[in-house]
């Protein structure tokens, strides 16, 4: 909840997972996350606006390496792999609108172990520009009127319906990537055994499984 104070397992706990990085780009629904600090000495320029609602929130720089300053370098689109950068998820995802809208949860560091949720943000833009003699990414993001408590990953239908990766593969594997019903192994959909609509959820291994694209349309009619 907005101006929640958590300790940082606190924080983990909530997100599931450890927070390592400052950036995590989830794909919509999921909520993205970012963490932030105004603190002296802080890695980037964050900005809040004084009522909380518009953050300005900066890319992250390339990782450090020997002999080379992150900071004298254009902030990356690509990590060495070729894979983009969080930088470039969040960029290519801002100013989707609707059910696409990238939401980001933000939260301040306090002081060390310590964070402050500041709430449900909206990604509406960026820009990747000059700052001194570099070029860096400036997010901006607007407070969002969605319901802060949707936010939890499982809790509403909305999210629900959505089948996580770590689900799929460990369905895919259980499954061995074949059809359950015929074995086939074309045109597979991973199906909720329970339709979602019926209170079944996509966060469970146990209640979803492959079916191909004939068996799932026989069971869409079935429940018709
Ligand atoms: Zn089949």
């Amino acid at each position: 909840m907005r101006d929640e104070i958590l300790t940082y397992w606190e924080m983990c706990a909530r997100e599931k997972g450890s927070l390592q990085r400052g950036m995590y780009f989830r794909q919509p629904p999921a909520v993205s996350v970012v963490l932030m600090s105004r603190r002296r000495g802080a890695p980037y320029e964050d900005s809040l606006s004084e009522d909380g609602t518009v953050l300005i929130y900066e890319g992250h720089d390339v990782k450090r390496e020997p002999g080379m300053d992150p900071k004298s370098v254009d902030q990356p689109w690509a990590l060495p792999s070729g894979e983009p950068t969080e930088n470039a998820r969040f960029a290519r995802a801002a100013g989707a609108v609707g059910a696409n809208r990238t939401l980001v949860r933000v939260y301040e560091k306090l002081r060390s172990g310590i964070w402050s949720d500041k709430g449900l943000f909206e990604l509406v833009g960026y820009e990747y520009g000059d700052v001194g003699r570099r070029k860096v990414f400036k997010f901006r993001m607007r407070l969002s009127d969605a319901p802060d408590e949707i936010v939890q990953w499982g809790e509403v239908e909305e999210f629900k319906r959505v089948i996580p990766a770590w689900v799929k593969q460990a369905v895919y594997k259980r499954d061995k990537g074949r059809c359950v019903l015929c074995g086939t192994q074309d045109q597979l959909h991973f199906d909720h055994e329970l339709p979602f609509s019926k209170g079944g959820t996509g966060l469970a291994p146990e209640n979803v499984r492959i079916l191909c694209a004939r068996h799932n349309l026989q069971k869409g009619a079935k429940i018709e």
